[in-house]
């Protein structure tokens, strides 16, 4: 029996991470959750599950729901979090929360030696310098959730020799607005940004797949999780998200994973760790399967230009980059800029820093607020 600490287990990931529990409910106990400040899913995860720690990071003052008298440790200040993720009797945690909130919370997990399952991308780009290295001192493994990611992993079980490896393919289903134009997308809406064609995810995650920025934060999650030279990493869109990604070696062999689109595949493989668990899914049928390929969007190259750019000189490019993302998409859900504004947002902020090495989680948070500071001078300059 493995003792679980699920981060986020009030979101998407959260939910599908659940599902997976529910159906190997005899190799897994979940032991703490965390979330923001959704209490009414909380407690029903409480009931269900009964977990030892509640951790809630939102400020609240009245401590009226009925989640606060439930039978476990109810817990909200970050030493608490640490105490939880840190805790003897943890075996994995599972880093799920959404954007950068999640990056305290992934250091304590590998600072502790944990095995840490990741879906929070924005802990990896923003601070793969320290995480990585990190978790190589601790000797403990980071297990991609991500599904291209999570791919990748697959396919390396068949060669994890990396100078055979001749590319590397990160599929991207293109989100909702591939066949638009740059003017085209000036005029689209929160509502219709929000509608994924083949996922369902969080909203953030979701507005990252429409502008593509999704698929920056993963070739830089790639870069840093693999060690694999941005060089050699491709992106094709792919809009029947049935494979996931793939790699060709130097022998001609093209290894890829497949799935129909459902988290609960990667997070499953992830959670197995050395074995294959027991899910349901919808098996694919091939005799209909129409698979196809195409290239990125025009117009979106440059925001691929300066994630290749964070690859190459990393430092503290990805938490630049990750911070001015949150914060442009932030202003576009709250309808403070227009879609394309967040390229401008991304772009013109990134260029403002000039790359640093960071040695520290402190140092991170630093340039994090600075960049933040700058991409909101950035969006009023646009308005
Ligand atoms: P959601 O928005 O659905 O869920 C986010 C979760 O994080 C919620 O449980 C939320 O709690 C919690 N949370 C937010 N802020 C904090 C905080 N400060 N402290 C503790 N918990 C917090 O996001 P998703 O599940 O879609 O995405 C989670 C991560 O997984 C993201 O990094 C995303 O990029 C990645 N991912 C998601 C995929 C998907 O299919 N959804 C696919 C691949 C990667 P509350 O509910 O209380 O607000
Ligand atoms: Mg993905």
């Amino acid at each position: 029996m493995k003792n679980i600490v699920l981060l986020g287990a009030t979101g998407s990931i959260g939910q599908s991470t659940l599902n997976v529990l529910r159906q190997n409910s005899d190799s897994f106990n979940l032991l703490g959750i965390a979330f923001n400040n959704n209490f009414d899913i909380a407690l029903d995860i409480a009931n269900e599950f009964k977990p030892d720690f509640i951790f809630y990071s939102a400020n609240v003052t009245n401590k009226d729901h009925p989640l606060f008298s439930f039978d476990a440790e109810i817990l909200s200040r970050s030493a608490n979090l640490r105490e939880m993720i840190q805790h003897p009797k943890v075996d994995v945690v599972i880093s799920a929360v959404s954007g950068f909130a999640g990056l305290e919370a992934s250091y304590f997990a590998i600072d502790a030696g944990k095995i840490i399952l990741v879906a929070n991308k924005e802990s990896i780009v923003s601070a793969g310098d320290l995480l990585i290295p990190l978790a190589d001192k601790k000797n403990t493994t980071i297990v991609p959730i991500d599904s291209e990611h999570n791919a990748i992993h697959q396919c390396l079980l068949v060669d994890n020799d990396l100078t055979k490896i001749l590319k590397l393919l990160i599929t991207a289903s293109g989100g909702p607005f591939k066949e638009l134009s740059m003017e085209e997308l000036k005029h689209v809406s929160i509502q219709d940004a929000l509608k994924h064609p083949t996922w369902v995810m969080g909203p953030k995650i979701t507005i990252d797949s429409a502008t593509l920025v999704n698929k920056c934060l993963e070739l830089i999650e790639a870069n840093y999780l693999f060690d694999i030279p941005e060089s050699k990493i491709d992106i094709a869109v792919h809009p029947q998200s049935i494979v996931h990604s793939m790699i060709t070696f130097i022998d001609g062999s093209t290894i890829a994973h497949l799935s129909n689109p459902k988290m609960e595949v990667p997070i499953a493989n992830a959670l197995g760790l050395e074995g294959r668990l027991p899910i349901q899914f919808d098996e694919l049928d091939f005799s209909s399967l129409e698979l196809t390929f195409e290239p990125i969007p025009e117009g979106r190259e440059s925001i691929f230009q300066i994630a290749r750019e964070v690859c190459r000189n990393r430092g503290n490019l990805g938490t630049i980059f990750n911070a001015a993302n949150e914060i442009a998409v932030q202003a576009f859900i709250d309808q403070r800029i227009n879609f394309v504004d967040i390229y401008e947002v991304v772009i013109r902020t990134f260029s403002h820093f000039s790359c640093s090495n960071i040695e520290s989680l402190e140092e991170i948070f630093e340039y994090d607020k600075q960049a933040r500071i700058q991409a909101e001078k950035v969006i009023k300059s646009i308005n």
